[in-house]
């Protein structure tokens, strides 16, 4: 029998920069000049193709330019971390994953998030009868839940929410088989740490070196990493402050940087 654990999970890393993107706009900082393509970041988002379905985990002001990148065909649902602009605003963007197959795309986020996203969606998630609007269909989720195959009879994929903090704001992490998801996290309670044993991947949250009230440093990123002993961790949204090349070869053994169109498998 397979057990979730057992499900292979393909990455892709859509973006990994802080809420401006690398560059920034008007910056001539020499990373935002640096010609190192690891250096350019769009805002945070991950792919992830498990058992037949392809998720997303949210859609940032860059979405659109990320999926014509990475060539996205097709969307089975869209998970959301938590309702910061630099992680929603591409939302609209998903209405060619419409044109082909007129299923509803369900969404998941914690019920903190989805109040936002029906404050801030209303078209979408309120009033439907605008024609043309992409048919999201918003869960709140407290509890590990299954994503279903939109295009074609296949077995549901499991997923896990994990409860996280961002300052004082409630977020969600979200882990599939042996791969985990934690962006824009500065605290994750006990509870969550029993959820993230295990892991091959973790992909984490490491905003800069100085500390900063609602990210984890790089130091904190490390403890925690560390903690949580993912054989391979990955730094994402990542500012201006962090040259790719000057950074990666010296964190400790398995954390590494994550940069734009990274891809892996577990
Ligand atoms: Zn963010
Ligand atoms: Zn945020």
């Amino acid at each position: 029998m397979t057990t979730p654990e057992d499900i292979p999970v393909e990455v892709t890393l859509l973006g990994t920069g802080t809420s401006t993107g690398i560059p920034v706009i008007g910056c001539t900082c020499r990373v935002c000049m640096s010609s190192d393509p690891r250096d350019q970041r769009l805002r945070c988002a991950v792919q992830v193709k498990a058992g037949g379905v392809e998720l997303i985990i949210d859609t940032g002001p860059d979405f659109r330019r990320q999926a014509l990148r990475e060539g996205i065909s097709r969307v089975d649902a869209v998970l959301f971390t938590h309702h910061h602009f630099d992680h929603v605003v591409g939302l609209d963007d998903l209405r060619p994953f419409f044109f082909g197959n007129k299923r509803p795309l369900p969404c998941y986020a914690r019920a903190n998030t989805a109040e936002v996203l029906r404050r801030m969606f209303p078209y979408i998630f309120c009033d439907r009868s605008y024609p043309g609007v992409p048919h999201l269909e918003l869960f709140d989720v407290n509890a590990p839940f299954e994503v279903q195959n939109r295009y074609e009879e296949g077995p549901p994929v499991p997923v896990v929410p994990i409860e996280a903090f961002h300052g004082e704001l409630p977020i969600y992490g979200y882990r599939i088989g042996r791969f985990a998801y934690l962006t824009d996290t500065s605290c994750i309670p006990p509870h969550s740490f029993d959820r993230l044993k295990g892991l091959d991947v973790l992909v984490l949250d490491a905003l800069r070196h100085e500390p900063h009230p609602t990210h984890f440093s790089f130091d904190e990123a490390v403890a925690v990493a560390e903690r949580i002993g993912a054989q391979q961790t990955y730094f994402v949204h990542m500012t201006h402050s962090i040259l790719h090349a000057e950074e990666d070869g010296v964190l400790p053994d398995g954390i590494a940087l994550g940069y734009d169109g990274l891809r892996f498998v577990c």
